[in-house]
């Protein structure tokens, strides 16, 4: 089956068409600057030519329409019509409390997944938008909705709860969701399957590091706990967002900056981690390395701050899981960045971490970065998060 993957953001679409049986990715791209001037599309069919194209897109509807148009171009295309799409599945952000599992969307779920709106209130409207637009052109196509928050559902409850008066969970829900669940899922699972070992049988920690970032601790196939919370801000300092802070900076700021709320958390989501801990050199991994190769005292100190964290959340999740037997890094600085990863197990001798450097300097595999003789393995495992989406996709429509 070919099924079409959506990631859909308030001004961008990401997309893929994936071909379920060989689970190869047959054309991919993106919409940019949708509902503003100057909307832009990229695409690039398997193996063939990028093509980028200015073309207006007042709203999704739009953006989508064109993408259908580009994967039946007769050229450029990669289906004959659009009836040789047998799925769509969608990125959703949040879920919830609502939704444990990916499900197959219809007019209930789009009113549940509407619900969990006050919880992201970024990301879940513009998922919902890309939704409805795709179920518009596409009226007979299956689609499937896969949750950011669903892996994380099986957390226990002293790991999902804040130590605020009980009432605000049963009033408003507020509690640890975690996101980047379809990442962290299918890097815990590929890399018992790259061990050869039972997934069921392993204690996993994920270090999913990109812009965003977060970690979390896999016992027995299921997620125990993970930084992010109710909002992506917690945990894990980030390229832009400051991760776990004590609350009452805020309170101190606003008063010493004179600032509201909404400009402190601004500053919090936009200013922060390693972007603000560099003195603004950078919020991306490549600028803060070669700071780091040329003695740049703020690249320093923000990779060393960034990577110390990291460590700090493998050894609670450690005591976590009484343990840990494969720790995985993943994402755009997780699978590329070696400086970070060396870092992070400069920390973690007590764990008999050997890293093996000429493994930890390979790219683009699925790879143990640690010597045989390691007492923990540590590998880095390439994240897909549009394979990922199809096969539940598949799973629930195929
Ligand atoms: P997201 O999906 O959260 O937008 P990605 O997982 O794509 O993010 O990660 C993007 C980040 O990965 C970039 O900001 C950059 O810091 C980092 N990155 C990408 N390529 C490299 C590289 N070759 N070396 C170091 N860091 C890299």
């Amino acid at each position: 089956m070919k099924v079409f993957v959506i990631n859909c953001g308030s001004s961008s679409l990401k997309f893929q068409l994936i071909d379920s049986e060989s689970e190869k990715c047959l054309a991919k791209g993106l919409c940019e600057r949708i509902g503003i001037d100057g909307s832009m599309i990229t695409y690039a069919p398997e193996g063939g030519e990028k093509e980028k194209a200015i073309s207006p897109m007042p709203d999704h509807t739009e953006a989508i329409r064109l993408v259908l148009e580009a994967l039946t171009n007769p050229k450029t295309g990669v289906v004959k019509n659009l009836d040789e799409i047998g799925a769509v599945g969608h990125r959703v952000v949040h879920g919830g409390e609502k939704f444990a599992e990916s499900v197959v969307i219809d007019a209930e779920v789009l009113a549940a997944v509407e619900e969990c709106n006050d919880l992201a209130p970024l990301h879940n409207p513009a998922n919902l938008i890309g939704i409805n637009a795709c179920r518009k052109l596409m009226p007979n196509t299956p689609m499937v909705g896969v949750f950011d928050t669903a892996f994380h559902q099986t957390m226990p409850e002293e790991a999902y709860l804040y130590g605020l008066p009980y009432e605000y969970y049963r009033k408003y829900k507020i509690r640890r969701y975690g996101f980047h669940g379809t990442s962290h899922s299918y890097v815990s699972a590929r890399a018992a399957a790259v061990l050869g070992k039972q997934y069921d049988e392993l204690k996993i920690i994920v270090c999913h590091l990109g812009n965003g970032a977060s970690i979390s601790a896999v016992k027995n196939g299921k997620c125990v706990d993970t930084s992010m919370g109710l909002t992506p801000l917690e945990g894990l300092i980030m390229g832009t967002r400051s991760g776990d802070i004590d609350p009452a900076i805020i309170e101190f700021l606003a008063h010493k900056e004179g600032k509201g709320i909404d400009e402190i958390m601004s500053v919090l989501n936009k200013k922060s981690g390693v972007l603000g801990l560099s003195e603004n050199l950078s919020s991306d991994f490549r600028d803060l390395e070669d700071g780091y190769n040329k003695g740049d005292v703020n690249a320093i100190r923000a990779l060393k701050t960034y990577c110390y964290r990291v460590a700090k959340y493998i050894g609670s999740y450690v005591a976590a899981m009484n343990g840990v037997d494969v720790i995985c890094f993943t994402a755009g600085v997780g699978e590329n960045a070696p400086l970070v990863r060396s870092f992070v197990c400069e920390h973690l001798g007590y764990l008999g971490i050997e890293l093996d450097e000429e493994a930890n300097h390979k790219r683009g595999e699925d790879i143990a970065v640690t010597t045989p003789g390691s007492r923990t393995t540590v590998m880095v495992i390439p994240t897909n998060e549009e394979l990922a989406i199809a096969r539940e996709t598949v799973r629930l429509v195929g």
